[in-house]
């Protein structure tokens, strides 16, 4: 799944491909799409300009110029293919978008979940998202004010968007291996020291993530890139103990029993 890094990383590519070009069609190519793009929507979009494209969490939304924005979810599978207007398409193309100079993008998503909706100008309201990790609006102070009041362990607790925007799954994990927190831990027992620790150690595994490419592709080792995710039995990095696997709210946490403390 992709995560904030390669968001980030996608939304630079679509701003690269088609910021300050003119939409000359707008079209779902799957039945997952059609309703989230009605033909009166499609047709409002045609001939106007891409003023920019941001990236709120893991959303991207690309701001047309009349105020209209296409607000895109790649959810488990979704990722740009840029090819240009008149060469064969891509695989799994979803939503196709070509601009008037011949630049045509794919959404392409071999499980079909991902969302492209086109809000009218003034329509779009941005869901309840706490603060980007990488800015400074992600304080030690707010992290912990947002902490002391869960009371669930700390990791599925990450994952909550309203507490800090896109970490997910991986990085959660992560995380918490470079804080030394267990990912047990309840979330409103943590010291201002360990928020503060946890804090960093957020921002330094989103710092350092390898955005050029996807998780799970097949030419890349990914016992050769993560601290402890799905290294379930191997060493820790730190001290050598083998990892373990923890079931929480449905997904797989991975952690070092020995380093990461309650
Ligand atoms: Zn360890």
């Amino acid at each position: 799944m992709p995560e904030l890094p390669e968001v980030e990383f996608a939304a630079k590519r679509l701003r690269d491909a088609v910021a300050g070009r003119v939409i000359a069609s707008l079209e779902p190519l799957h039945p997952s799409q059609e309703k989230h793009l009605p033909e009166t929507a499609r047709q409002a979009a045609v001939g106007l300009t891409i003023d920019l494209v941001e990236r709120r969490a893991k959303i991207q939304l690309v701001h047309l110029h009349d105020g209209a924005i296409l607000e895109v979810h790649f959810r488990m599978t979704g990722d740009w293919e840029f090819t240009r207007v008149g060469q064969d398409p891509p695989r799994y193309e979803r939503v196709r978008l070509e601009t008037a100079d011949g630049v045509r993008v794919s959404l392409v998503d071999s499980r079909a979940f991902s969302v492209v909706r086109l809000h009218a100008p003034g329509a779009f309201v941005l869901p309840a998202i706490g603060p980007e990790p990488l800015t400074d609006a992600f304080t030690v102070e707010g992290f912990r004010i947002a902490l002391a009041r869960r009371r669930g362990p700390i990791k599925p607790v990450l994952l909550d968007q309203k507490l800090v925007a896109g970490v997910g799954n991986i990085y959660a994990s992560e995380a918490l291996w470079e804080a030394r927190i267990h990912p047990a831990t309840a979330a409103n027992s943590l010291s201002r020291e360990r928020v503060a620790r946890l804090r960093d150690a957020i921002r330094h595994v989103l710092e350092t993530a390898p955005t050029e490419r996807y998780y799970g592709r097949d030419d890349v080792n990914e016992n050769d890139i993560w601290r402890v995710y799905g290294r379930n039995g191997e060493p820790c990095r730190r001290c050598g103990t083998p990892l373990k696997r923890l079931p929480q709210a449905g997904r797989s946490t991975f952690y070092c029993s020995r380093c990461q403390r309650r």
